[in-house]
């Protein structure tokens, strides 16, 4: 789900902000946002707008994204990589189905293919999606089970599933040459994720995959969170220390036989009170590990 403490969500308002992060009606007009484009590494740039964060690749061979954001950004973005490259457009790739990350596919897609993994795409064609099933050309058209690796100009783009993790279609975009990693919603930098466990998702599966991604990279591999500002290895790792430590603090507490309500008055994750944002306060995220542990 969305969200930067930046500018659009000034321009665009929290109420807004909520709906479209949720796939409701965008309630901001494309006047109202812009997108922010910088370069990381190796072709590879990140594009901040409204919606989880944009991974683009440029080189001879052409343009890959990844994700898409949402509706309101849709000419912003466009402009904002058609700033970086007039070569042609590829592949667009989901890193899971949420709208924030989806939510130009229809346009996107009309433009390149779309690449996710294949429970990202039955969810987002699920006859009971929230404003409906998404129909050709905003539909992935290239599935996997596991991966696949893209062989892109000089660049390999290594895309890797990781089960049961935000949802149960997640995927990471390793850029091997760039030493660039785009984590999807594996990855909130400096704030409480949201993990949506009835998609599939497990806070203990974020934990996993975060463990297997950080065996994959090295100090110097720039790292593109899902929300939030570019990291490095040393953040992901002190990321996944809090989501273990938070298992803990609630697993501990289950052990002392608490309830909820009891967790909830004690202020079980305090601790991590600075990473409350908009949309998953302290409260929001202790509800969630507790509903992952079966603490009622
Ligand atoms: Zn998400």
């Amino acid at each position: 789900m969305s969200l930067l403490r930046a500018p659009w969500l000034a321009a665009v308002g929290f109420s807004a902000l909520f709906a479209l992060g949720l796939g409701l009606r965008p309630a901001a007009s494309a006047q109202d946002v812009s997108v922010k484009s910088t370069p990381v590494s190796g072709g590879v740039h990140l594009l901040v707008g409204v919606g989880g964060n944009v991974g683009v690749l440029c080189n001879d061979y052409g343009v890959l994204v990844v994700d898409d954001q949402m509706a309101p950004t849709e000419e912003p973005l466009l402009d904002a990589i058609d700033a970086l490259s007039k070569a042609p457009w590829r592949f667009v790739l989901n890193t899971h189905h949420h709208g924030d990350h989806t939510g130009n596919n229809a346009s996107f897609g009309a433009r390149a293919p779309i690449v996710a993994h294949e429970n990202a795409r039955t969810r987002l064609t699920d006859p009971q999606r929230r404003n409906g099933p998404l129909v050709a050309p905003g539909v992935p058209v290239i599935t996997y089970a596991d991966g696949l690796a893209l062989h892109f100009g000089d660049e390999r783009v290594r895309v890797v599933h990781y089960a049961n993790a935000h949802t149960d279609g997640d995927s990471v975009v390793y850029f091997e040459r760039a030493n660039v990693v785009h984590m999807g919603d594996l990855f909130f930098q400096g704030r409480f994720p949201f993990v949506d466990l009835d998609s599939g998702g497990s806070v203990a599966g974020v934990v996993r995959a975060v463990e297997r991604v950080l065996a994959e990279i090295d100090d110097a591999t720039k790292v593109i969170p899902g929300h939030g500002a570019l990291a490095t290895k040393r953040e992901l790792a002190a990321y996944r220390d809090v989501l273990v430590d938070c298992l803990k603090l609630v697993g501990d507490a289950k052990a002392a036989k608490k309830s909820l309500a009891t967790l909830k008055s004690e202020r079980t994750l305090k601790k991590y009170e600075s990473l409350a944002w908009e949309f998953v306060g302290e409260e929001r995220f202790l509800e969630t590990v507790a509903r992952e542990l079966g603490v009622e």
